[in-house]
């Protein structure tokens, strides 16, 4: 079993509701895909999806830089002045 690359996996998935009772079998009828949390996977069933290019590209999407180009230019003129030793 992997985790949906997208949620829900297709348009006849069942949505999530938090009022879901326990119990009823929300397994999609269209594509097969059963919805359960993590930690409802046996164990032995349980597979680490690979890790794809795609996955870093939509991590990449929501990062941001946390120095900005004038902080960096800062770093660069302190460095031309004292090294990298910074003695
Ligand atoms: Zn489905």
């Amino acid at each position: 079993m992997v985790p949906c690359i997208k949620y829900p996996n297709c348009s006849k998935c069942p949505p999530k509701l938090s009022r879901d009772k326990k119990g009823k079998d929300y397994t999609c009828k269209a594509c097969g895909a059963k919805r359960m949390t993590l930690w409802e996977v046996p164990t032995e069933k349980l597979k680490a999806p690979d890790v794809t290019v795609q996955d870093f590209k939509n991590v990449l999407k929501h990062a941001f830089s946390s120095v900005s180009p004038e902080e960096l230019e800062q770093y660069t003129e302190w460095t031309k002045q004292f090294g990298q030793e910074g003695a």
